[in-house]
């Protein structure tokens, strides 16, 4: 049996990992699962899984979280330091499916722990990736991808990282593919949040109908794989069927296919290195008809420049564009901001970002507390 634990249980990507660990109750036994506001779902899960410790990140929730667990038998625990401890507890396998920069310090001591590391948190990765990728490295943990772009990267490149001559990330085009740059600055919350493939929560389906969701994967990708800027590329793809592809010295091209399930990348992490089947519809191609493919749209989708200049800046950039970013949904959601406005606005933070190599965890924490008010302060002076 091995050991797993789930931070971010209550939330997309955690349950559906749940739901995978709930088929194969022989195979695993539950350490860890964390949640937030969702103290029902938690101790719900907590039960059927039979897990050892339960874990909300909010201390005033304790009390709830206990009584809904009353007679269970799971430990309780509540707050930031409660999730930090919690990821010392030993574990074979973690997912880390934490929403937003909150889960960059998480993922740090996750990687202190020498374990398999399924990292779904793309925040740790755009802001903290060499600081990551060094904890990993010193203490011997596995960082296996969770994300379906780069899960399907991984597959495809398959140990063969010297001959990669270039990575295409496919993208969908999100809700505003066929919108005009007008219908873009006027969209609202609610037309953005409709993405037509993918079932995500709400503020990465925005991130998705921005481009912002597939900026963060551009930057990952740098992160996670030994390729320049200039190697990674982005095509749309409407139909969401190739999650991304590898092309090789040689020219060959290896693309990795499968229908939009996050269980897929979950699954594969869950079981690496080996395979195990998976609840998951099977793709008939006599059905699918044409997948086909354009070239995105910069002026449409600006977040694309901004991600290569991140990569070309590297340092703390990672982080104030993350921070600048949330910053700038938050005032989407509040309606206090046009769609567009929000790439200016990360574009007029990032402009004033100063850059240096191998920032620590304190200068990205400093980073993204400043870029979120530069961010907040450029809204109310409109100097967008
Ligand atoms: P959700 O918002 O659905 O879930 C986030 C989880 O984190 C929930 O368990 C939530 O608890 C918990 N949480 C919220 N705030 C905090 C906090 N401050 N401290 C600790 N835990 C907290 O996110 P997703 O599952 O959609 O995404 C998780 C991560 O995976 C993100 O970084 C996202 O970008 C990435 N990702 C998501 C994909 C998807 O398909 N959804 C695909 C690829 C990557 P609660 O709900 O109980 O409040």
């Amino acid at each position: 049996m091995r050991r797993v634990s789930v931070f971010g249980a209550t939330g997309s990507v955690g349950v559906n990992t749940v739901d995978l660990l709930a088929r194969r109750p022989d195979d695993f036994q539950v350490a860890v699962l964390t949640g937030g506001r969702n103290i029902t779902l938690l101790a719900q899960q907590a039960r059927d899984l039979r897990a050892e410790v339960a874990v909300t990140a909010y201390d005033e929730l304790l009390a709830e979280l206990r009584h809904a667990l009353a007679g269970s038998g799971v430990r309780v625990m509540a707050g930031r330091g409660a999730l930090l401890e919690a990821a010392t507890i030993p574990a074979d396998w973690v997912m880390q499916a934490v929403v937003g920069f909150a889960g960059l310090e998480i993922s740090l001591k996750l990687a202190e722990q020498g374990a398999t590391l399924a990292l779904a948190n793309k925040e740790s990765l755009v802001c903290g990736g060499a600081l990551l990728q060094q904890t990993c490295a010193k203490h011997g943990t596995r960082l296996l991808p969770v994300d379906s772009e780069h899960s399907a990267i991984y597959q495809c490149i398959g140990g063969q990282d010297r001959e990669v001559e270039r990575i295409i990330l496919t993208a969908s085009g999100g809700p505003f593919l066929n919108a005009s740059r007008d219908e873009m600055e006027r969209a609202t919350p609610e037309q953005a949040v409709a993405h037509p493939n993918w079932d995500m929560g709400q503020r990465i389906s925005i991130d998705s109908a921005s481009m912002f969701n597939k900026a963060m994967e551009m930057i990952e990708t740098f992160v996670l794989f030994d390729v320049t800027p200039k190697q990674i590329e982005v095509i749309i793809h409407p139909q969401s069927i190739i999650h991304s592809m590898v092309g090789f010295t040689d020219g060959a091209i290896m693309a990795h296919l499968g229908p939009p399930d996050m269980r897929a990348p979950i699954g594969f992490a869950l079981n690496w290195p080996d395979r195990h089947d998976l609840p998951l519809e099977r793709l008939d191609f006599g059905k699918l008809g044409q997948l086909t493919f354009h070239p995105p749209c910069t002026d449409h989708f600006p977040a694309i420049p901004l991600a290569e200049r991140v990569m070309e800046m590297g340092g703390l950039s990672g982080a104030v564009f993350n921070a600048a970013k949330e910053q700038a949904l938050d005032l989407f959601l509040a309606r206090e901001i046009g769609f567009l406005d929000m790439a200016r606005i990360v574009e007029t933070v990032l402009e004033t970002t100063q850059t240096g190599d191998d920032p620590t965890l304190d200068a990205i924490i400093a980073a993204d507390a400043e870029a979120r008010s530069r961010a907040c302060r450029l809204d109310r002076t409109k100097h967008v």
